[in-house]
């Protein structure tokens, strides 16, 4: 079983988290947010665990009964509450394979899933001392669905945890949001996430560029393809080099905006950080700190070129914007535009 002890890189949220069940008091609905691939849904699993367990401590003893359930995925008490696959009957409302591909998913979490949900809930745990529900990804229960748990989220029954897991938090009603505990997970810092993967066996010089083209996300490095986001990376740095200093580059910005835009929300805050790390670097460059702390220290000279056609003060500008377009992309879903709003201001254009 996955203990909380595993769940690397994120000891605030560990040690608020043991603390809470130590003392008998962790909150009856949770919502782990965060970036995809931070380590959200391996938490939510570990507490689980750790709450299933039948010894009655903070870690998961990996032993007991409930234990070999868990390890099994048989455990009645743990629910997992995801989006079906396309072809499945909704009689059957809790998938087996909650990872199964995004293309093979539905859209939502259906409002029958959560009223079969519900119908769990209110009965004491089956075999074990306490039952958990986790909604994965959260922001994917449709309005129906958040409204029918919300009664639950008012009124949480005894010796059960509900854990919402979401991504795009800000796209759950707020009477939702406001009924749940927040623990929130950030990105690992490069150097430390690659210090996980080398103790996980990636040879150095791989783990550090996967932390670093993962954007400090564990779940990330460890599953990405590193030669293409490495040639994504590469063509977004000629792409930035190309705007900041070519005048006839600005007739490909329809174009190259629908390639960092990409076809979901995912793909374009992928793209986003690999263009905020390569502008902090260019920024970096251009006013001389150093090469030490370089992000993408293996793209040197392309930095320089960047560096060079935008200057120290541009391109700190246009890491902030890029602060902005994130919160832009909350409010805002054409992603096309937000992502053709940052390159024309990397070719001189204002800044979004
Ligand atoms: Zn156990």
């Amino acid at each position: 079983v996955l203990r909380l002890a595993d769940v690397q890189g994120h000891p605030a949220a560990l040690a608020l988290l043991s603390r809470a069940i130590e003392a008998g008091r962790l909150p009856p609905a949770l919502l782990f947010h965060g970036p995809e691939g931070v380590g959200k849904a391996c938490l939510a699993h570990a507490l689980a665990s750790a709450l299933i367990c039948e010894q009655p401590c903070p870690a998961a003893c990996g032993r007991c009964r409930s234990c070999r359930m868990l390890e099994h995925g048989t455990h009645p008490d743990l629910v997992h509450v995801s989006r079906l696959e396309k072809n499945e009957d909704t009689d059957h409302l809790v998938p087996e394979h909650p990872d199964v591909a995004e293309a093979d998913l539905r859209g939502e979490i259906l409002v029958d899933q959560v009223r079969h949900l519900l119908e769990f809930v209110p009965l004491l745990p089956r075999a074990g001392r306490h039952r958990v529900v986790i909604v994965d990804p959260a922001e994917r229960l449709n309005d129906e669905a958040q409204n029918a748990l919300l009664k639950t989220l008012e009124e949480p029954p005894a010796r059960s945890t509900i854990v919402l897991v979401s991504a795009s938090p800000h796209r759950l009603l707020p009477t939702v949001r406001s009924r749940c505990f927040a623990v929130g997970l950030r990105p690992l810092p490069p150097a430390e996430l690659s210090r996980i993967l080398v103790e996980r066996g990636v040879p150095p010089a791989e783990a550090a560029s996967r932390a670093v083209l993962a954007g400090g996300r564990l779940g990330a490095a460890l599953s990405l393809d590193l030669a293409a986001r490495r040639s994504r990376r590469d063509e977004l740095l000629a792409l930035l080099s190309r705007l900041a200093t070519d005048r006839r580059a600005i007739g490909e910005l329809p174009e190259r905006a629908q390639e960092l835009a990409g076809s979901n929300e995912r793909s374009l805050v992928e793209g986003l950080d690999l263009v905020e790390g390569l502008l902090r670097d260019a920024a970096r460059v251009a006013s001389r700190v150093g090469a030490a702390g370089l992000m993408h220290a293996d793209a040197t000279a392309g930095l320089q070129r960047l560096a060079a056609g935008l200057g120290a003060p541009r391109a700190a500008e246009l890491v902030a914007a890029c602060e902005r377009v994130r919160l832009m992309l909350r409010y805002n879903t054409n992603r096309s535009l937000i992502a053709e709003a940052l390159l024309a201001a990397a070719a001189g254009g204002p800044l979004p």
